[in-house]
């Protein structure tokens, strides 16, 4: 019997597509070395409908999974290309036709430390953006975790290293003990850092100010599709710098941004609202120009675009 997960009912795995629920390896397999990507295919056209389907920035991914691997030590046996038509495979073995989260994780044989199991799960999702999407507008309360993010020189959170998470998942446990949607990290220097599973970006003073990579950040996809967008198309400068955490308080507007929350608008941080407007007119517009790049709708863009 086959199990479902998350409603997909075929993966690959180590070459071929095979049931989610034959995937399966030893539990003594060493799970703490894996690494992972987070890739998102969206519809063509409008980013609620169904339709044809795009892989978002594949290259960029993909290069991080193979700079996650190497920091910890293993080699991917596969080319881009054998990937991205593993990718196609998995989505179409799985009848997909709406936004698609694709998410290969890599970690090495137990016994067999030179080699790695390679499994490419993925499943839909629904998206937050969209012309009046409520999932946007939500409100969203986060707090200053109590929990410092992780230092490059202990766990480098540069690389996606499922270890990483364990971090995530402490601050998110806070926030939910307390009450909060969410959590946003100090780094060991008190500066602020990123959320537990995205980046953030402030609006000041009509700027995106956002942490730079040294301040204990993922090196994330969207965080670099965003700041080339935000001050190219948008003409809104931007700034890449140590944020101080009383410098959030002051924002007019927070948001997250990421591959899974892709623009996430912030209501609080520890009960201080922020700014006059929620969302705010530039986290919408900048979602908005997102949503569009998205669904192929921005000409210029349409090279980020890989069709399954
Ligand atoms: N930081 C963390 C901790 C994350 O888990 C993610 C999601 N992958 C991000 C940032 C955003 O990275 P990306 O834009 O590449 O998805």
């Amino acid at each position: 019997m086959s199990v479902a997960f998350h409603g997909a009912e075929f993966c690959w795995m180590n070459g071929d597509i095979i049931e989610t629920g034959k995937a399966l390896v030893s539990a003594m397999e060493p799970i703490h070395l894996g690494i992972f990507e987070g890739i998102k295919a969206y519809v063509e056209n409008d980013v609620q409908s169904r339709g044809r389907l795009n892989i978002l920035r594949w290259k960029p991914h993909v290069e991080r999974l193979r700079r996650s691997a190497a920091v910890c030590g293993m080699r991917i046996p596969y080319t881009d290309e054998e990937l991205l038509e593993a990718t196609r495979k998995t989505i179409k073995a799985n009848g997909f036709d709406t936004n698609v989260y694709i998410q290969p994780r890599i970690w090495p044989k137990a016994g067999a430390p030179q080699e790695v199991h390679t499994v490419i799960p993925a499943w839909t999702f629904e998206t937050l953006l969209g012309k009046d999407n409520p999932q946007f507008s939500k409100n969203r309360r986060l707090m200053i975790s109590s929990w410092r993010r992780i230092a490059s020189d202990a766990l480098p959170p540069q690389a996606k290293s499922w270890a990483n998470y364990g971090n995530s998942a402490l601050a998110l446990r806070e926030a939910q003990r307390l009450s909060y949607d969410g959590a946003i990290f100090l780094d060991n220097r008190g500066f602020v850092s990123e959320g537990t599973g995205a980046c953030i970006m402030a609006v000041r003073n009509g700027k995106v100010i956002t942490p730079p990579v040294t301040a204990s950040i993922l090196e994330s996809v969207t965080r670099e599709t965003l700041l080339k967008v935000i001050s190219e198309d948008l003409g809104i400068p931007v700034e890449v710098r140590d944020i101080a955490r009383v410098e959030l308080y002051a924002s007019d507007e927070v948001f997250l941004c990421g591959t899974g929350g892709e623009i996430t608008p912030v209501t609080s941080i520890d009960d201080l609202t922020l700014g006059k407007e929620y969302p705010g007119p530039v986290t919408k517009r900048i979602a908005e120009h997102y949503a569009d790049i998205l669904a192929r709708k921005v000409e210029k863009h349409r090279e980020w675009l890989t069709p399954v």
